[in-house]
């Protein structure tokens, strides 16, 4: 096997889920969203450890992606969290995939294919916008979606949800939004029940809400990056400590390679494409065989990201090409060609550097860090239970 590889510590993500889970109240469920692979770290090995943690409710953001959760014998609710092609309705009713709703169109493809199917009480969780400008109906459609629901016949409205645009983030304006939003939500599941109809399971929690707002969590919470171990934005372990609720949470993955070769370099030589970087004296330089093609972007760079080799930090050099990137080792280094070399993760690993590190360093969120790495990673999986 190739020596680039994602190591995903399935002990350290059932530790987050229950972490997680002394933070709620009895009887309130818990959805666990494995789209876009689990954020990058295998999404049936991911989905098959949170149900044994008891987690209730999986999610996707894809058919394929729950296509693939049933092919391989999960049986758990699975909500499809973003919308599905009219193409897709069919096998989405076949394999009990749970869709957000929120317009009539949507609703009668879904209604029809229930009744060709034969089934009488499919499950649908209305999505209502408060905020968020994505999906969902306005907060004022809510009751007569309810209604056209019910009315359906073939489906049953198991479930009422809305998403936070803003919880990570803790500036008094923020809060404020969101504040209104949850209001919004409150409103939009009173409406429902004066017009005579359940709500079923009413969820808005995403990670910095499931830590920071307890009383949104209602039915069930949809805690996602945070069971993958990072910080939900301004609710980090430093904001929930200060505030008495600390969490330890544990990063699942470690990204890791070898060190394929050492060259010595003179003064004056340069690395790599455009020859952004030119030795500044005699150096040795390791060559890592990881590259943007792994999902180890080109724009890292020149963004100051550090490597940890034996536990010590090295700079990455040059810019980074599709299969390989370098580092300056410095003239006197005891590294030796074939060391591990761990490019981030948890520090028990001997990471210098976590996802989350990285991103702060290039601008982005630690999501993107784990998800935008490729097929070409082999993942494995320690710590099965
Ligand atoms: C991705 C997603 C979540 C989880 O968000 P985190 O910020 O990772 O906690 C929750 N709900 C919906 C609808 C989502 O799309």
């Amino acid at each position: 096997m190739r020596s680039t590889k994602a190591i995903i510590h399935l002990e350290n993500f059932r530790h987050n889920i229950k972490a997680i889970r002394s933070f709620t109240k009895n009887g309130v469920k818990m959805c666990v969203p494995v789209k876009a692979d689990a954020y990058g770290h295998g999404s049936l090995e991911c989905a098959r450890a949170a149900l044994e943690c008891g987690v209730e409710f999986l999610a996707v953001a894809t058919m394929d992606e729950g296509l693939e959760l049933r092919e391989n014998g999960i049986k758990a609710p699975i909500l499809l969290f973003s919308l599905c092609d009219p193409e897709e309705v069919a096998d989405a009713v076949e394999n009990n995939i749970t869709p957000f709703v929120f317009d009539r169109e949507y609703i009668d493809l879904f209604a029809e294919e229930a009744r060709r199917q034969k089934k009488t009480a499919y499950p649908v969780h209305l999505a209502v916008d408060t905020g968020m400008g994505r999906i969902g109906c306005f907060p004022e459609e809510a009751a007569d979606l309810a209604r056209y629901i019910a009315e359906t016949k073939s489906l049953v409205q198991e479930g009422t949800m809305t998403h936070f645009a803003l919880s990570d983030e803790k500036s008094s304006s923020s809060i404020e939004y969101t504040k209104q939003q949850f209001q919004k939500f409150q409103e939009a599941i009173k409406n429902i029940r004066d017009a005579g109809y359940n709500p079923g399971i009413c969820h808005c929690a995403n990670s910095a809400a499931s830590l920071d707002l307890p009383e949104t969590h209602l039915d069930m919470i949809r805690p996602g990056i945070i069971v993958y171990g990072y910080d939900a934005g301004d609710v980090n372990s430093q904001y929930l400590k200060e505030k008495g609720t600390p969490i330890e949470l544990k990063p699942v993955m470690t990204l890791c390679t070898k060190v394929s070769s050492i060259r010595e370099f003179k003064k004056g030589m340069s690395v790599g494409y455009g020859r952004t970087w030119i030795a500044e004296r005699d150096t040795k330089i390791a060559v890592l065989p990881i590259g943007y093609g792994d999902g180890f972007v080109r724009r890292f760079s020149t963004s100051g990201i550090q490597v940890a080799i034996n536990g010590r930090a090295y700079p990455i050099c040059g810019r980074i090409c599709m299969d390989q990137c370098m580092v300056d080792l410095g003239p006197e280094t005891d590294v030796r060609r074939w060391d591990n070399v761990v490019l981030f993760g948890s520090k028990a690993d001997g990471a210098v550097m976590t996802a989350e590190d990285i991103a702060d360093k290039t601008k982005t969120i630690s999501y993107e860090i784990t998800t935008v790495l490729t097929r070409r990673v082999p993942r494995i999986f320690t710590g099965r239970s």
